[in-house]
Formats: C-alpha cells, sequence, structure tokens
C-alpha cells in the first residue's frame, strides 16, 4: 500500500485510473470501516482510502483535539484489506490556505438532527468531502448508513454539483450486542458500555410501536419519540433527538406516510456520560 500524503503526488499515482473507488475517514479505524474497503472492492479498482480528521467538521467544544488518532494500527488494517493508495494528508496539505470556500448544504437537509445540535457540522463535512473527490477523482466512493444525514446530504451534493461520482452505501456494522461500531465507543467507560445498546433497543421499540400502529389511532408518531425520549433519559442518557424520519428527504413522518407504506426511518443522538453517539434504523 502506497501512503501519500501530497496531493500532487496523489495525482500523479492516479493518473490513468478512471474506476478508482475510494472510502474516506477519519481514522482510528473498525470493522464498520473496513467493510467499506471490501464494498469498494466490488464496485472498482484501486481502492483508495482516506485518513484526515477534518477540523472544520468539528464545533468548538467538541473532540477535535481528543478525537482518537491510531495511524500505525490503521495502515495495518488497511495493507489486509489490500487497499492500493492510503491519502492521509496533513491539514497543511489539504489545506494550505485557509478553507475560505466551502460548501453549504440547503438548511432543510444540514440544520435539522445532527445539523441542529452540531451547527456548520455538514458544511465541514461536504467541504472536505468535495476536495477529497478533487483530489482522488472516484468512480465511485462508499459512505456508511450509520452517518444516514451524513450519506444524503453527500448524495444531494454529488448529484447538484454533478460530480462524475457514483455513492454507494454501506450496512452498519454493529458489535454483537447491536451498539453501532463508532471510533467514539472507546470514550465510554465499562459501564457506559454495558448500557450503551439501549440506544438500539429504544430504536427497536420505536420501529414496533410504529408498526403496531392502528394509523386511526389518535397516538400520533410525535408521541412516540417524546416516550422513547423520556425512557432513554430515565436510564440516565441526555437525548438530543429521536426522530421519525421520511427516507427520501429527511422531512417529518406523518400518520400519512405511514398509512401509504412509505420507506421511514428512525434516527437518534444521546450523550452517554460525556460520550456522544448516533445511530438510526430503516422501517
Ligand atoms: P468516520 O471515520 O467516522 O468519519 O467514518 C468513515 C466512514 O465510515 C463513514 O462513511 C461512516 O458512515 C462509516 N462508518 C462509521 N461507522 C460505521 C459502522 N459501524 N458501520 C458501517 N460504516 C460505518
Amino acid at each position: 500500500m502506497k501512503i501519500i500524503s501530497d496531493i500532487q503526488e496523489l495525482r500523479d499515482h492516479l493518473r490513468g485510473q478512471n474506476r478508482a473507488s475510494f472510502v474516506p475517514t477519519m481514522g482510528n479505524l473498525h470493522e464498520g470501516h473496513l467493510s467499506l474497503m471490501r464494498l469498494a472492492r466490488q464496485h472498482g479498482d484501486p481502492v483508495v482510502a482516506s485518513i484526515f480528521v477534518n477540523r472544520l467538521q468539528f464545533g468548538p467544544n467538541e473532540d477535535f483535539d481528543s478525537y482518537p488518532r491510531t495511524m500505525q494500527a490503521d495502515i495495518e488494517k488497511l495493507e489486509k484489506e489490500g487497499v492500493y493508495i492510503l491519502f492521509a494528508p496533513t491539514e497543511r496539505d489539504l489545506y494550505p490556505q485557509p478553507q475560505e470556500y466551502r460548501v453549504d448544504p440547503p438548511q432543510q437537509l444540514g440544520d435539522i438532527l445532527e445539523g441542529e445540535f452540531r451547527p456548520g457540522f455538514f458544511k465541514g463535512v461536504c467541504t472536505v468531502v468535495l476536495k477529497l473527490f478533487s483530489c482522488v477523482q472516484p468512480k465511485v466512493a462508499v459512505f456508511g448508513k450509520k452517518d444516514y444525514q451524513q450519506l444524503m446530504i453527500i448524495r444531494q451534493m454529488a448529484k447538484q454539483f454533478a460530480l462524475p461520482v457514483e455513492i454507494i452505501p454501506g450496512e452498519t456494522i454493529r458489535a454483537e450486542d447491536g451498539l453501532a461500531l463508532s471510533s467514539r465507543n472507546g470514550y465510554l467507560s465499562a459501564k457506559e458500555r454495558t448500557e450503551a445498546p439501549e440506544l438500539l433497543k429504544a430504536l427497536k421499540e420505536v420501529r414496533q410501536r410504529v408498526l403496531d400502529l392502528n394509523v386511526r389511532d389518535a397516538i400520533s408518531l410525535s408521541k412516540i419519540e417524546q416516550a422513547a425520549v423520556a425512557s432513554l433519559a430515565g436510564r440516565g442518557w441526555q437525548p438530543d433527538y429521536i426522530a421519525i424520519r421520511q427516507q427520501c428527504d429527511l422531512a417529518p413522518a406523518s400518520n400519512e406516510n405511514l398509512e401509504a407504506g412509505e420507506p421511514l426511518v428512525i434516527l437518534t443522538a444521546a450523550k452517554l456520560g460525556k460520550t456522544r453517539l448516533i445511530d438510526n434504523l430503516e422501517i
């Protein structure tokens, strides 16, 4: 595997390759990331991964400085997956000047859910992803459904800018007890780690209640959301949201959507101690 930090050197190595498939990450790689590398291999060749902890997408009180950086272990994992190039730029490589041009996703997608609780997050994500696409020029790029809203926003960005890249979704990989793998799981204490699977349980309970719902029942979807938030809070979590949304545009779901059998998704973010976890479940 070639490890490259310089944009020009990356371009030199990829010259003439028009089927590259790309998996951007922030490192501290786990099985979720590695599943995306395997998916990338099915859709293109060579596979290019990137590791870059992107300052632009972190808020001032977020964990940019403490975000786990485990480059040597990551390199070994990527080598085992047959990744051809690891693009691991420094901040000076990727942002030699302050990145003043940014990509601002539309409010109705970028300022809801994660965007409401992490202002500017998706602006930072879109900006770095567009720049990484410009560096790698992949034919396909793979993103995890674990970050459901991010996947949707990147897809829309690629569509609206007519980027010549196909966005492929990867399923969420979970620990045996159901907790979605995440680099931030490492922040959990042993006690919190045993509690953490309750987040998926809450999503499953919401899904069951939605499926059991008789659409003519007086109970609304927002009542189900509120009950789930209260139940997690009662267990000591600090939930930011549990939201039942339409899969197509993440707009709030209504009983009419339910009646029409439209695909829905339940998204959540909640803090356990100091660790903020996100997850989602499709209906
Ligand atoms: P990150 O390093 O957290 O920026 O994630 C890099 C990519 O891996 C993103 O497309 C994520 O959605 C994806 N990802 C993170 N966790 C998982 C997981 N548990 N299963 C599948 N994909 C994941």
